[in-house]
C-alpha cells in the first residue's frame, strides 16, 4: 500500500468517526435547547472537551463498537499493521479497504468468520 493510499483511508476513518460523534453532539444540543437550562460560564469552559467524552458514552452499543473499531484501525495504522490479515497476516487489499476502512480480515477470511458466526457483517464488525 502507498503512503497517498494510507492517508486516504486515514482521512475516510476520521470522518467517520467525526460523523459518527457528531450526530450525538447536535442532539445533545437540542436536547439542552429544549431544557433551556440556565448557564453556568464556568461550565461552558471545558464543556466542549467534556462534551466529547460524554458523547461517547450517549452512543448505542454498534455505534460504540463501529467508533472503537475506527480507534483500533487508526492506532494500527500507528504501529504499521494496518491492512494486514488478523487471521492469515496476509493483505487486505486496499479496494476493500476502501469500502471497509476498519476491516481486519482479509476478504477470505472476514467470508469464512461469516459462516462460522452465522451473523451478517454489520452485526458484528468483528467480522469485517
Ligand atoms: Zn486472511
Amino acid at each position: 500500500m502507498t503512503t497517498k493510499q494510507l492517508a486516504t483511508l486515514r482521512q475516510q476513518l476520521l470522518v467517520s468517526r467525526r460523523r459518527l460523534v457528531e450526530a450525538h453532539q447536535t442532539t445533545n444540543r437540542d436536547i439542552d435547547q429544549l431544557m433551556d437550562a440556565p448557564r453556568d460560564p464556568e461550565f461552558e469552559e471545558g464543556a466542549q472537551t467534556a462534551l466529547t467524552e460524554f458523547t461517547l458514552h450517549r452512543l448505542t452499543d454498534s455505534q460504540r463498537r463501529e467508533v472503537e473499531a475506527i480507534d483500533a484501525a487508526l492506532a494500527r495504522m500507528d504501529e504499521g499493521d494496518y491492512g494486514v490479515c488478523t487471521d492469515c497476516g496476509g493483505p487486505i487489499y486496499f479496494e476493500r479497504l476502501l469500502a471497509l476502512p476498519f476491516a481486519l480480515r482479509c476478504t477470505d477470511c472476514a467470508t469464512m468468520e461469516e459462516k462460522r458466526r452465522g451473523q451478517g457483517v454489520l452485526a458484528n464488525p468483528g467480522t469485517m
